[in-house]
């Protein structure tokens, strides 16, 4: 390559800042850290524990009746089938599987297809801040802007003329991420509809991030394309990664009017093309399995979180307990912490434990420069050994 560094930097520059120097994402350099210190990995929100076992079974029969092949570019029909199902079960919502349903590579999938067929550059998109790491990526990617709505804690809630002076001319789209990452919020009635409100006022597209949809501890999932007047102006997107504890089989979808399905599909199409035929399959068959099933992963979660939040509390830790999904904070401003990058960095040696500083959520971190995100979807030893190893830290020793 001729030694000449500048010449291989991707001409990505939002990228190569973001990425601070690591070269990956936070979460794969955290992953990286643990595994080359031996420490418990509480960064990147994958469980140690498995998925229902019907879910797993049906991949490995998929795999066996010979399933291997590119899947149609849609999905397969059993898929789309089984995810109009599920949002009329669960939300009733109706759309087609032939023309409204898009099978994809995980939500990232879809919401790159989105992001990049939806966005010119020069255009906005709003979101709420912390956001998970990939939407000002692929805003980045697209060309466009992104503009951030802080949540603030302990309830995350948010300004609605905050959001109202955040759309522009220029604005295209609105991401809402409910239930959220990093925060655990579960986004209310009103604070939906409010943003339900304005997107038919200023004629505006919304993305939707559902992936933690059944993973509700406390509230309720209310999807916003079920609000009046957004089926016809929402991307509901999700995956199974989450619900099935099965986040290496990156399997998600996109549910929206043809017109914007089409324009997703043509993106997604040069992306991955299309992929994870045997996945696709148990999926169909994972959706399919009873309400109980669900709500027992859900319910395991609950216990996880409680052990992991009570065993901080006890510890002296200053926790903000999630309503939902995987991830936990704790404000480390009150140890006399003044960074938690410095902090997580660390971690490994001081108690060999691996967490997220909140920070990389963040345009503008301020008062979130002192919080740390620890992945809590862990099996009850790693979380007792996690929190033993934590103790050395105890502000309250
Ligand atoms: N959105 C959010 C909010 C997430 O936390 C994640 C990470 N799992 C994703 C999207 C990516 O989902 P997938 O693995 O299905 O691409
Ligand atoms: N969603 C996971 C998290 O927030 C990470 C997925 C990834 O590594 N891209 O930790």
């Amino acid at each position: 390559m001729g030694g000449d560094e500048a010449a291989v930097t991707p001409r990505l520059p939002y990228l190569n800042a973001r990425l601070q120097g690591l070269g990956t994402t936070i979460f794969a350099a955290m992953s990286a850290v643990a595994e080359a210190t031996g420490s418990v990995n509480l960064g990147q929100g994958f469980p140690d524990y498995r998925g229902p076992v019907e879910v797993l079974e049906a991949a490995v029969a998929a795999i066996g009746q010979g399933h291997n092949q590119y899947p149609p570019g849609r999905g397969i029909q059993s898929l789309r089938d089984a995810v109009a199902i599920h949002q009329r079960h669960w939300y009733g919502l109706d759309f087609d599987p032939a023309s409204e349903i898009l099978v994809t590579a995980g939500a990232t999938e879809a919401l790159a297809g989105t992001i990049l067929s939806l966005c010119e550059v020069g255009d906005e998109v709003v979101m709420f801040e912390p956001y998970y790491d990939a939407y000002p990526a692929l805003v980045a990617m697209a060309g466009a802007t992104h503009r951030v709505v802080p949540l603030r804690p302990p309830a995350w809630g948010f300004d609605p003329d905050e959001l109202r002076r955040a759309i522009t001319p220029r604005t295209r789209l609105i991401i809402v991420n409910t239930p959220n990452n990093p925060t655990g919020k579960v986004f209310d009635r009103d604070e939906l509809e409010l943003i339900a409100s304005l997107c038919r006022d200023q004629d505006l597209i919304a993305v939707t991030d559902e992936v933690y949809e059944h993973l509700v501890f406390d509230g309720e999932h209310r999807p916003l394309a079920a609000f009046d007047g957004m089926r016809d102006r929402t991307v509901t997107i999700s995956s199974a990664g989450k619900t099935f504890s099965v986040t290496g089989w990156k399997i998600g979808w996109a549910c929206a009017i043809p017109q914007l399905i089409t324009a997703v599909q043509t993106a997604k199409q040069f992306l991955t093309f299309a992929g994870g035929t045997p996945f696709q399959h148990a999926i169909a068959a994972g959706l399919a399995l009873p309400d109980d099933r669900l709500r027992d992963v859900r319910d395991d979660l609950r216990m996880r979180r409680d052990l992991f939040c009570e065993g901080m509390a006890d510890l002296g830790f200053d926790v903000l307990a999630p309503a939902s999904g995987y991830f936990a904070t704790t404000d480390i401003g009150s140890m006399k912490e003044h960074d938690a990058v410095a902090f997580c960095r660390q971690m490994p040696e001081r108690c060999g434990v691996v967490g997220i500083p909140s920070q990389v959520f963040y345009d503008h971190p301020g008062d979130a420069r002192t919080l740390v995100r620890w992945a809590f979807c862990k099996s009850t030893p790693t979380l007792e050994e996690a929190l033993r190893r934590l103790a050395t830290l105890s502000p309250s020793r």
